[in-house]
């Protein structure tokens, strides 16, 4: 039998665990391996819908299996209701990338009926909002990170506006690892330079800011967060779409059902961003657990702040962060140690990722698609970023054990280099 790879993020810790004693049996002390729970990076805990029968039941017999049907309506308002307390709009997707892509389409369409224009956004971030800003025929315009936050520096963010003014049609901040950013910042950006914000919200479901209010509520921005397998809100494949501008988010609904306004006729551009019944009905299942789930992750997540002693760690903003994984910097000097330090956890069970390493202007499709500013900042924390694993399943001593073993690690180099 092959041994599946151990960096799958959605193996079950029992395929984990004899991928592992395959793998290292050979080379390790049988103990190292068997006695210790194997920590992947993360672990998706499925909505209970098994437990939901009558509601399956329910969603057969309706007959309705989409197009914004009875259950997607419950699953907005109970996000609205419980998370935005009310206030604002919010609109399903079926992923957080069709939501980013929607919503700049939106922006570059209500902006000039000419193609093209570029999106400043940073570097440090994944994959997807590049990709979305391409597929809506714009380009991005990569900004640097600020070194304490990992987030747009919003210094050069208004140096790249007051140099290319005149081709930017939309700023897109992403909430770095779903830290709150300072959106009252985009609030004086968008009126300055007359531009929408789309804000890359995808790892913030979740996330409270200073005031203890959810992320982006009140916002008149457009906010897109992801409900994806491996974010803290796992649905599997999910998004919302949240605005205090109810306007904007109505014309989101519509293109997103191939813009079509009342008949069946396109009255602006459009796509297919709806969820079936049966993922809305997910949706709210892990709506009704989720609260518990995301203090579990902010606990895990300062085992590791008060056990890390040796790497810099996000300056997280907000009162909880509900982190996907717990993003650390190795110290200056030990980046050319992140492969080996990486094997070596492994080979104790532990799955180290390196988001967002490489970052957008480091990737081969992305490199000539990309303006960029400078990106210093951005290089340095992409070669020295680990992403630590956090999950539901995971105890404080779990955390605990990971960051034994990355100090220990880190000290054992020291004293070799
Ligand atoms: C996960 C993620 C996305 C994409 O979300 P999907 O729902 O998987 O499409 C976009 N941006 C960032 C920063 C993400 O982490």
């Amino acid at each position: 039998m092959d041994a599946p790879i151990i960096s799958d993020i959605n193996l079950a810790p029992e395929t984990i665990a004899s991928a592992l004693n395959a793998v290292a049996a050979p080379v390790l002390a049988a103990s190292t391996v068997l006695d210790l729970q194997p920590l992947p990076l993360a672990r998706s805990n499925a909505p209970k819908l098994s437990a939901s029968l009558d509601d399956l039941v329910a969603i057969e017999t309706s007959g309705r299996l989409s197009n914004y049907g009875p259950v997607n309506d419950r699953f907005e308002q109970a996000m609205l209701k419980q998370v935005f307390k009310g206030r604002g709009c919010c609109l399903s997707v079926c992923n957080a990338t069709i939501g980013l892509m929607l919503a700049l389409k939106e922006a570059a369409h209500r902006r000039s009926h000419r193609a093209g224009g570029y999106v400043l956004m940073p570097s440090f971030t994944f994959a997807a909002a590049a990709h979305a800003v391409l597929w809506a025929g714009l380009e991005p315009l990569l900004v640097d990170i600020d070194e304490t936050t990992w987030a747009a520096d919003p210094v050069e963010e208004r140096r790249l506006l007051d140099r290319d003014g005149e081709r930017i049609v939309a700023i897109m901040p992403y909430a770095t690892f779903g830290s709150a950013i300072d959106l009252t910042h985009y609030d004086r950006l968008a009126d300055e330079y007359d531009l929408p914000v789309i804000v890359d919200a995808a790892a913030s479901m979740g996330s409270l800011d200073e005031q203890g209010v959810a992320f982006g509520s009140g916002s008149r921005h457009t906010i897109v967060f992801s409900m994806h397998a491996t974010k803290a809100f796992a649905v599997g494949e999910c998004g919302l779409i949240y605005s205090a501008d109810q306007a904007a988010v109505e014309r989101l609904r519509r293109m997103g059902n191939f813009g079509f306004e009342g008949a069946r006729s396109a009255s602006m551009p459009g796509l297919n961003s709806k969820i079936s019944e049966v993922v809305a009905l997910s949706a709210l299942i892990k709506l009704r657990d989720f609260e518990t789930q995301a203090w579990h992750r902010m606990h895990l997540a300062e085992v590791y702040r008060n056990a890390l002693g040796s790497c810099q760690l996000q300056d997280a903003r907000g009162q909880r962060v509900p982190y996907q994984f717990m993003p650390a910097l190795l110290p200056k000097g030990m980046a050319s140690h992140r492969e080996a330090i990486i094997a070596a956890a492994a080979a104790q069970g532990i799955t180290i990722g390196t988001y967002f390493s490489p970052h957008i202007q480091q990737q081969p499709f992305f490199a000539p698609l990309c303006h960029a500013g400078r990106l210093s900042c951005t290089d340095d924390v992409a070669s020295r970023i680990v992403s630590l694993p956090i999950s539901d399943f995971m105890t404080v001593d779990d955390a605990f054990r990971v960051a034994t073993f990355l100090d220990g690690e880190l000290g054992r180099l020291r004293c070799r280099t």
